[in-house]
């Protein structure tokens, strides 16, 4: 099996100012030392578009990469207020969050759409990171797996299994975004190990490389118990991420 090296990315979604996007990633950077860990564990601060530039100007001297929260599908042209592919490679974004919960369910993106906009960043040299992840209606149905499995199939189907091979998966059960409600370590566990099983029946190789991360309600206190888990490379955080010192206990976690 290989050693995969964990990751925790942040997603601030629409949160913060200039000021206290100044104040969180200082307290952050003074907090992640070779020390306790910076290197080991890949860090990843996904911004609103408008601190990219302030951001990645405040990572530079940091091994903390800089990501963002959503893109379009498309690759440039009369949509208005979409941001393209090309416009986050100017600002030096190297991560970016396709199909989150919130971009589903509120927006109403569909499961070929999110197959799309992971195609588009798939053919660039950005990461995507796929969330998948079923509402509480469907866990408690029984339905979490063929949930998972059809919104992973729409986009194996559009852009090959290929491009897995550097893309980051987040499972994010819905009913644990923002509700406290955590997955338990073994549910989380069960969800991760399914979608590489899924994953491996394309490409043994890739399912074993790639890293799946959690996200729900992730806090200081049941992250480490989260990470243990052998199919758990990490975690996507929402909440917990504004604040310097939680987000801080969670990245150590990883350890
Ligand atoms: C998220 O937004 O991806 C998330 C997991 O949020 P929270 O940690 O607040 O549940």
């Amino acid at each position: 099996m290989t050693q995969r090296r964990p990751l925790v990315a942040a997603n601030w979604k629409m949160n913060g100012t200039l000021a206290s996007v100044r104040s969180l990633i200082s307290g952050i950077k003074n907090g992640l030392t070779k020390e306790n860990g910076a290197g080991d564990t890949e860090y990843v601060i996904c911004v609103p578009y408008v601190y990219l530039q302030e951001v990645r100007d405040l990572l530079q001297d940091t091994d903390i990469v800089l990501g963002t929260q959503n893109v379009s599908e498309h690759e440039h042209g009369a949509y208005t207020g979409e941001i393209s592919i090309e416009m986050l490679q100017d600002y030096g974004c190297q991560y970016v969050i396709v199909g989150h919960s919130e971009r589903r369910n509120i927006y109403n993106e569909s499961d070929k759409i999110v197959a799309d906009k992971f195609a588009r960043v798939s053919k660039s040299n950005i990461v995507p990171i796929l969330c998948v992840g079923e509402q509480l209606q469907e866990r408690e149905a029984g339905l979490t797996e063929e949930v998972v499995a059809r919104q992973l199939n729409e986009v194996i189907n559009k852009a090959g299994v290929a491009p897995f091979a550097n893309a980051v998966i987040a499972y994010e059960p819905v009913w644990a975004i923002g509700t406290g409600m955590t997955a338990t370590p073994d549910q989380a566990e069960e969800v991760h190990g399914f979608i590489r099983l899924q994953l491996a029946r394309h490409d043994d190789s890739i399912a074993d490389k790639i890293r799946i991360i959690y996200g729900g309600s992730v806090k200081a206190d049941n992250a480490k118990d989260l990470f243990l888990k052998v199919d758990i490379d990490g975690g996507l955080i929402g909440g917990a991420s504004l604040l310097a010192q939680d987000f801080l206990t969670i990245c150590q976690s990883t350890r």
